[in-house]
């Protein structure tokens, strides 16, 4: 990670933008290189990568890490991270306050210093709360959430089909 994205990080582990701040263990800026060329984009931390202050470190994580494997792609090349920062209580979906207040001060400035040609949403979460001119001229791919893909079969088999499009559209623009 260069030094802006850093610096970015820093403030996202000292923020007190909104509740969450106050239950949580650790922020979880999300991680990856500066020029990542694919962006995964999730809902929250969840228990683990709270205690962690890493992204995709759980259970839903093994399954993506899963995921990523069976297409050939490096995790170490994309940038990981979520909506929000901090692990909601209980492990609720993010609120409309804390998901925008995140986005317009967080992941925004993410998106735009990574310049990622291609953007995973994760899940409903991520596809609500990710502005549209965020991601115009980048190839996005909606799929479910790992959670989601771990537990149901038939989730589990649609995100195979998405993660082997993803596959396909990594080989055309690179
Ligand atoms: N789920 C998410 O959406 N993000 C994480 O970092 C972990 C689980």
């Amino acid at each position: 990670m260069k030094l802006d994205l850093k610096i970015l990080a820093k403030k996202i582990e000292k923020c007190r933008l909104c509740r969450l701040w106050k239950s949580r263990k650790k922020a979880v800026p999300g991680e990856g290189p500066r020029n990542a060329k694919v962006m995964f984009i999730g809902q929250a931390p969840g228990k683990q990568e709270d205690a962690t202050g890493k992204p995709f470190v759980g259970k839903a994580g093994k399954f993506l890490d899963m995921l990523l494997n069976e297409i050939g792609l490096e995790r170490r090349k994309c940038f990981i991270t979520s909506v929000v920062k901090c692990f909601p209580p209980g492990n609720r979906p993010p609120k409309a306050d804390e998901a925008v207040i995140c986005v317009s001060n967080y992941l925004s400035k993410q998106i735009k210093l990574v310049n990622p040609k291609l953007v995973v949403l994760l899940g409903k979460v991520a596809q609500r709360y990710v502005p549209e001119h965020l991601l115009s001229g980048r190839i996005v791919l909606k799929t479910a959430h790992p959670a989601a893909g771990m537990r149901f079969p038939k989730i589990r088999r649609k995100m195979k089909r998405d993660f082997n499009l993803l596959k396909k559209l990594i080989n055309e623009i690179s």
